[in-house]
């Protein structure tokens, strides 16, 4: 047997603007943008990571740039929701500083934490879950929101499912998550030490309408493993439990299975290492176009390619006036 699953490793989505996205996660979220890469399979496009200063595993929100994709609907067989954990003191600071830049937003509350819904500039479903720990989480010290209320990692996904037994049955026998929670129509589900970054609410949704894979929609999630060993026994399980799951492949910053759950939301496992400071300095983060090497031949030509994106900067996010503003709160 495999060693328990953390939690969540990344969360990858489409979006159709990525200067737009980038805007809203640094300037509005204050994640850091820590990689500026392709994306392997469709290596036109781009494949983008922010996360904290380091691209620690279980802080990082990554996006295909595909702007000739479609707009389609989020639904059943899909991530519906990314959640992220603050600190439960940092909800008004949200909602203040959403209302501010702008970004429409609400409170409610799920398993008897407080929250703020919001969307981002593709649509996608957000929300600051008041419940994080600092316990992994590596600090950006030039982020535009202050250390006290910035965000942590994730909290949680939620899946919307037509139909859950099978799904259940797979966290619950084979992945190694247990059941934590119902509430309504949804069930919580916590893998590892539990808490933020290993939750999984499942939302049962048998009317539909079914999800479709475009611009706005969350692509797969992913779920950490420490080394290539663990994650080849995870491989070896998931076959042996019926899962069509793919070789290893090599993404460079990690490595990679993918498998569909049953309900039809795409799974990865993903290595811990060797993380994002393989090819660049942890100052130096997110500054290049970051190529595994047998990419490098083509680096002249996506450089002509790609068009540029422009990384927001303490300057122009105003950083330390915020930081101001709120020691004076
Ligand atoms: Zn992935």
């Amino acid at each position: 047997m495999p060693a328990t699953i953390p939690g969540i490793h990344h969360v990858t989505c489409i979006t159709g603007d990525v200067q737009k996205c980038v805007d809203f996660y640094v300037s509005v979220l204050g994640l850091r943008f820590v990689k500026k890469s392709i994306n392997q399979d469709l290596p036109d496009t781009y494949h983008i990571y922010f996360a904290d200063y380091l691209g620690t595993p279980g802080t990082v929100m990554t996006f295909f740039g595909w702007p000739t994709w479609p707009s389609r609907r989020t639904g059943s067989g899909q991530v519906t929701t990314v959640s992220f954990g603050v600190p439960e003191r940092s909800l008004d600071f949200w909602s203040k500083r959403l209302q501010k830049m702008g970004v429409e937003s609400s409170r409610k509350s799920r398993f008897d934490k407080d929250l703020v819904v919001l969307q981002d500039p593709d649509g996608i479903e957000l929300e600051l879950v008041g419940h994080a720990t600092d316990e992994r989480w590596v600090p950006w010290e030039d982020a535009p929101v202050d250390q006290d209320h910035a965000i942590r990692s994730f909290h949680s996904v939620t899946l919307t499912l037509a139909e859950t037994a099978a799904t259940f049955a797979l966290l619950t026998n084979t992945m190694g998550f247990r059941k934590s929670g119902e509430e309504g129509n949804t069930t919580r589900f916590e893998t590892g030490s539990g808490g933020p970054h290993s939750i999984v609410d499942v939302v049962e949704s048998p009317e539909g309408p079914v999800g479709e894979e475009s611009v706005g929609t969350v692509h797969h999630v992913a779920w950490r493993t420490p080394d290539a060993s663990e994650q080849m026994a995870w491989r070896d399980l998931l076959v042996r439990a019926g899962r069509n799951v793919t070789p290893v492949i090599d993404r460079w910053y990690f490595k990679s299975v993918y498998f569909r759950e049953p309900g039809g939301v795409l799974f990865e496992i993903a290595t811990d290492g060797p993380g994002f400071t393989i090819d660049e300095a942890p100052e130096e983060l997110g500054t290049t176009l970051s190529l595994p090497p047998w990419f490098q031949v083509r680096r002249d030509q996506l450089d002509d390619f790609l068009t540029p994106i422009a990384v927001p900067t303490t300057a122009t996010t105003g950083a330390s006036a915020m930081r101001e503003e709120n020691r004076g709160r």
